[in-house]
């Protein structure tokens, strides 16, 4: 029994120190170094404690445009493993990212193992959209094409990673019954969205909602939105008569709350995660999380 509390109190002592990112200094367990916190709590429930994973991107930080420290590209270009969204997401990293598999690190592309959808909006039509996990059908493929990946580390328990990530395709494949059963319910002509950023791309399309409009244009929160975007915006606003407009608690709402009172229509401004975890207590500080909060404020907030 205390052998086995002992145990139990290592590997809570472990997973805290990988949530709080403590992982500076180099332990001798094989190194898997992920791009997005997001990637990294999935890969996290993947690998185990006996793997250490090293996630570049803070809580609350924006995937597009964070940056990394010297010291941390150095463990990049030395991991077992280096695990990236790709399609573009990673603009302040990518950098860093080819330099590691020009060094030879073994390097896993998520947006490799998708259907992918391309934007919508003029401005960015025939772009890629790296925002692949707001469909939770595509994180399992993810899942899927990762597990080989991730068996081939020197040093990981190859039959710990495969149960492992079989339960943990198993409480996707629950998301996404959930999330399915959950928008089903949602009459089809109030399945509209309208965020600040284009992030719902692939949920729009598995779930059957139209994307309406988007504040910041170009898919890339790098881009502020024009006078004639918001007056476009503002136009589509009121044809489709929204009941809730969507703002990412990673970009400030203050945009979509001017919208909404020069839409002078009634809707209600509605916070989502959308591009980053949140650190604990935040409301997001895991993926499945993440999306099942989405999931009932999206539903609340289109319901009849
Ligand atoms: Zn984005």
């Amino acid at each position: 029994m205390r052998t086995r509390l002992s145990a139990a109190l290592a590997s809570a002592v472990l997973a805290l120190g990988v949530l709080a990112g403590c992982s500076a200094a180099s332990d001798d367990r094989p190194l898997v170094v992920v791009s997005t916190n997001v990637l990294g709590d999935v890969v996290g429930e993947l690998v185990g404690p006996d793997v250490e994973v090293m996630t570049l991107m803070k809580p609350n930080a924006d995937p597009h445009s964070f940056e990394i420290s010297a010291q941390e590209a150095a463990r990049l270009r030395s991991a077992d493993l280096v695990v990236s969204n790709g399609l573009g997401l990673e603009e302040g990293l990518q950098q860093h990212l080819d330099a590691a598999a020009a060094s030879g690190v073994p390097a896993f592309v998520a947006g490799d193992a998708v259907d992918v959808l391309d934007y919508a909006e003029r401005d960015a039509a025939g772009t890629p959209d790296p925002h692949f996990w707001t469909d939770p059908a595509r994180m399992a493929a993810v899942v899927d094409a990762i597990e080989p990946y991730l068996l081939e580390i020197d040093g990981a328990d190859a039959k710990a990673i495969s149960e492992r990530t079989a339960a943990y395709r198993d409480r996707l494949d629950g998301l996404d019954a959930e999330m399915t059963a959950a928008f089903a319910a949602i009459p089809a002509e109030r399945r509209a969205l309208v965020t600040n950023h284009h992030v719902f791309g692939y949920l729009a399309e598995r779930f059957g909602f139209r994307i309406v409009g988007t504040v910041i244009p170009g898919g890339t929160t790098l881009a502020a939105p024009s006078a004639s975007d918001l007056v476009g915006l503002v136009a589509a606003l009121e044809d489709a008569g929204v009941a809730a407009v969507f703002a990412e608690s990673s970009s400030p709402d203050r945009l979509m709350r001017v919208l909404a009172e020069e839409a002078n229509v009634h809707v209600e401004v509605v916070e989502l995660f959308t591009e980053s975890l949140t650190p604990p207590g935040g409301g997001a500080e895991d993926y499945l999380t993440m999306m099942r909060v989405n999931t009932e404020r999206i539903a609340t907030g289109l319901a009849p």
